[in-house]
């Protein structure tokens, strides 16, 4: 069976470096989300809590269930009602109409536009907010941002820094004026954690970094992440081809010469992409032959058991993509294991 690994020291390696580079373990929130990055979430969720990470951050109520046992804060950035209700958990407020819904004594995130435009509450309504959060009983337990340009090579990020250090003064006189507690404040994503130095905000949000990636361009430096994920998938059969005998559906990939091939228990109904190609495909130094089907590969050779993903980057870049997407996609189903 096809089958996906995952280190636990690689993991350690890259969360031991983005809490080198905050300052602290406290400050470093590991984003789970979406199946954690299709790395797993119990095993990554599990790991991430061994480490010694105490906050979480998922997109859903179900996901925020199934971990809640191994994180002292879970932030869910997509709370569909009806709200769950636990200590543990912080509720993104994405825009001011969701207020209403949220129970009292509820903890709350705003997350606050500062230039990305895709969620979130604009300063303006920031008070609003904070007097609509008084009325409902809620606890404002944190103020944020995401950065819309943290891994390309521009000054869009410390643009949007300059927003992001207004809306955070103007909150602190909100909340001095209302006799609130001081939020939290938190905006960096993994990009902005490896790039910022001094970063001062009270935690970071990072994904992609934790399982080994980032996608700023080299001038940036190498940052020594280490890929968390190891995908292999199993040789199903072995066939000699003569020359010009053709493999898969169309018959794409015409076999230059005599050739022995092996197909893999791997396909795009595993969530690895769909080659549609005449075998010019070259991953991990392997020719991938021919249309890749719903639940197989072909790939030259016959060996037992072929390594796809050593590199999610190499992958992407053969299909015009960034890493994330090809890690998220991987079916829940695949067998995951952890290794040292
Ligand atoms: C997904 C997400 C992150 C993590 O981003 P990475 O680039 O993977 O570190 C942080 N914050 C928010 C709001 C997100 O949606």
């Amino acid at each position: 069976m096809a089958r996906i690994t995952l280190s636990r020291s690689a993991f350690f390696h890259n969360l031991t470096l983005l809490s080198e580079k905050l300052g602290g373990k406290e400050k470093l929130a590991i984003v789970l989300k979406d199946n954690a990055y299709g790395h797993g979430l119990l095993p990554m969720a599990g790991l991430a809590h061994t480490f010694g990470i105490k906050r979480a951050v998922v997109r859903t109520f179900a996901e925020a269930e199934a971990i809640k046992s191994l994180f002292d804060d879970i932030l869910i950035l997509n709370p569909r009602p009806p709200c769950l209700s636990d200590p543990r958990y912080t509720l993104t407020i994405n825009a001011l109409s969701q207020l209403h819904a949220i129970p009292s004594r509820t903890r709350v995130d705003l997350k606050i536009d500062t230039g990305m435009h895709r969620n979130g509450i604009h300063l303006e309504d920031l008070e609003e907010a904070i007097a609509q959060i008084i009325s409902q009983r809620l606890t404002l337990s944190g103020i944020f941002t995401h950065f819309r340009g943290a891994d390309v090579l521009s000054s869009e990020l410390f643009w949007q820094m300059r927003q992001w250090q207004e809306v955070k003064e103007r909150a602190l006189r909100l909340c001095r004026h209302h006799q609130l507690p001081r939020p939290l404040f938190h905006s960096a994503n993994s990009a902005a954690t490896l790039r910022l130095n001094g970063y001062d905000d009270d935690y970071a949000r990072c994904g992609i970094a934790a399982y080994g990636y980032h996608e700023m361009p080299s001038v940036f430096g190498d940052y020594d992440l280490k890929p968390v994920m190891q995908l292999y998938a199993e040789k199903i059969t072995t066939l000699r081809l003569k020359k010009g005998e053709r493999i898969g559906y169309g018959g794409l990939y015409r076999a230059q010469e005599n050739l022995t091939v092996s197909t893999y228990d791997i396909g795009y109904g595993d969530g690895f992409p769909r080659y549609d190609g005449e075998g010019k495909l070259y991953l991990n130094g392997m020719q991938i032959l021919g249309k890749v089907s719903m639940d197989s590969l072909c790939v030259k050779g016959e060996r037992e058991e072929i390594p796809l993903i050593g590199d999610a980057k190499e992958i992407a870049r053969s299909f015009g993509t960034i890493s994330y997407d090809i890690l998220v996609k991987l079916n829940p189903g695949i067998d995951r294991t952890i290794i040292h």
